[in-house]
């Protein structure tokens, strides 16, 4: 825990796994958030333990304002808050833009972009240097759909996506000077449950031959990314959001 706690929202499955697992080998203490499968949470914790390293589960429901302030507060708990990992995201199932309500609508927006906005304002009031703090750095997973836009199956995760995306530049010249890097990483197609929790198991799969690298991403490999954005090589590199797609989407 020598580089203090970071907490990585939906942390209990996926990238966001990959990610709780990755930092507490680099040496953070980290909070594994989930919603509802708490059993894969402490899954993650046990891994982490096993390897020596510190991690715990907090349930949270990012898009609930009440919810995040005990995410935090369980956070401080652990230590100095030096890292946020937003990655907690949903999509819904495949459907034209006609078709979306409301509801599907708020619950995109919900936990995709307001969640994500909720969770580093807490962040910033512990990290950013004009509250006391000492600084740190702030990763936000977003899509390759925000620039591909997601057309016939979903729309409004891709602009929710490219909501984040405006966000990580607003926020990182925001904070600049108060010694928090923001940056994104932009996942392709990544071998995860999201998939099946949007109606198609197989999406990933069936995908992967028509990729510029012609396979899926594993959750490690974005991982490795967030982790580079958090550490000390990225120290001059703030409002940058990497592709981590195996070339899908790079085009303009
Ligand atoms: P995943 O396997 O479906 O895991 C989602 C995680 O988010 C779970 O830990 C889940 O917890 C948590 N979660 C869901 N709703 C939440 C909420 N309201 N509050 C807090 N946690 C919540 O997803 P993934 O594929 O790893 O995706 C991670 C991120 O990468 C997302 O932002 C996603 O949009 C982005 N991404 C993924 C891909 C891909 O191909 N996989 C591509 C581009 C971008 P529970 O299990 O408890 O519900």
């Amino acid at each position: 825990m020598d580089k203090g706690v970071v907490i990585v929202t939906g942390g209990s499955r996926g990238i966001g796994a990959a990610t709780a697992v990755l930092a507490a080998d680099r040496g953070y203490g980290v909070i594994v958030n989930y919603t509802s499968n708490s059993a894969a949470a402490e899954a993650v914790c046990a891994d982490i333990a096993a390897k020596g390293g510190v991690g715990r589960a907090v349930r949270a429901d990012v898009s609930v304002q009440a919810d995040v302030d005990a995410l935090f507060a369980a956070a401080d708990a652990m230590g100095p808050l030096t890292g946020l990992v937003n990655n907690a995201g949903v999509v819904d199932v495949a459907a034209r833009v006609e078709d979306f309500d409301l509801a599907r609508l708020q619950r995109m927006f919900a936990i995709n972009v307001f969640g994500t906005i909720l969770c580093a304002g807490q962040a910033v009031k512990r990290m950013s240097t004009a509250y006391g703090g000492t600084g740190g750095s702030i990763v936000n997973v977003t899509s390759a759909a925000a620039k591909l836009g997601a057309p016939g199956t979903y729309v409004d995760y891709a602009a929710a996506k490219g909501a984040v995306d405006s966000f990580t530049v607003g926020l990182a010249l925001e904070v600049a000077g108060e010694g928090i890097r923001v940056n994104g990483v932009r996942p392709g197609i990544i071998e995860t449950d999201i998939h099946a929790s949007g109606g198609d198991p197989d999406r990933a799969a069936r995908m992967a031959v028509d990729l510029p690298m012609p396979r899926v991403g594993t959750a490690t490999e974005v991982a490795n990314a967030i982790l580079w954005l958090m550490s000390p090589e990225a120290s001059y590199t703030t409002g940058s959001t990497i592709d981590v797609t195996g070339g899908r989407g790079i085009a303009p």
